[in-house]
């Protein structure tokens, strides 16, 4: 499949990746921690010279409120782009249904080539690199777990995190020292945790914004909005 028209220019290439401002939470370029992922991002670049193919870190700034947690990045999406959720199907559900509840302002390109900024919102995902066939394994899971800890430790005024999907869920809960039978995934649960620090949090859960469930209709767009009115009325 060709994605001619998806990859945005080297300029604005070089702008959409200026937005994703360094901090102490994000992966090196080169991290090697998951050795089939490096292999992966790697075997990319002879083929795609003009894609990112490196860890994908958050987007949006570190005093937000709100973390969006996804899945991993998606070859031709934010691997392809540069920042999560860029690219592909499921950005173009999420991206407007944040501008709608206020945590984001600017324009949305498919491609990424906009002035999109997200305002008390952090999105980033638990796998950093994409993994073959949209499938990550567990101990790449736990490799990437570390940066996910760094990153909360840093978003001192957190205080809403939803969930999209049950990896990023189970990897939290995980991440958040609970058992998985106590807080199971349910879509549009709220659960009251705790940050390893002892910040208070609410954690969202809802089904994945993909294509696969949002042409299944598993998620339509009126239950997607409902996750994210929840979440504006909590951080209200
Ligand atoms: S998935 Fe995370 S831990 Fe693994 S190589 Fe990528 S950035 Fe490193």
């Amino acid at each position: 499949m060709t994605v001619s028209g998806l990859v945005p220019s080297s300029s604005r290439r070089a702008r959409l990746w200026a937005q994703m401002l360094p901090c102490a939470a994000d992966a090196p370029s080169d991290c090697g921690l998951c050795p089939r992922l490096k292999a992966f991002r790697n075997a990319q670049k002879a083929p795609h010279p003009d894609w990112h193919n490196a860890p994908i870190n958050g987007f949006g700034g570190l005093e937000a409120r709100l973390l969006v947690l996804g899945l991993a990045p998606g070859l031709r999406g934010a691997n392809c782009t540069g920042r999560v959720f860029t690219g592909d199907g499921a950005g173009e559900l999420l991206y407007p249904v944040l501008q709608q509840r206020g945590f984001a302002k600017g324009g949305f390109g498919h491609g990424g080539a906009d002035d999109l900024r997200l305002i008390d919102c952090r999105i980033v995902n638990v796998l950093r690199c994409v993994p073959p066939q949209n499938k990550p394994i567990g101990v790449e899971i736990r490799q990437c777990r570390s940066f996910l800890m760094h990153e909360i430790t840093l978003m001192r005024e957190l205080r809403v995190i939803v969930c999209l999907g049950g990896v990023a869920h189970r990897s939290l809960i995980t991440l958040l020292g609970q058992r998985q039978s106590v807080y199971p995934f349910v879509h549009g649960v709220h659960y009251t945790l705790s940050t390893p620090e002892g910040r208070a949090i609410t954690l969202i859960d809802s089904y994945h914004c993909s294509r696969y469930n949002t042409q299944t209709r598993r998620l339509t767009p009126e239950m997607f909005q409902d996750v994210f009115r929840a979440a504006a009325a909590l951080l209200a």
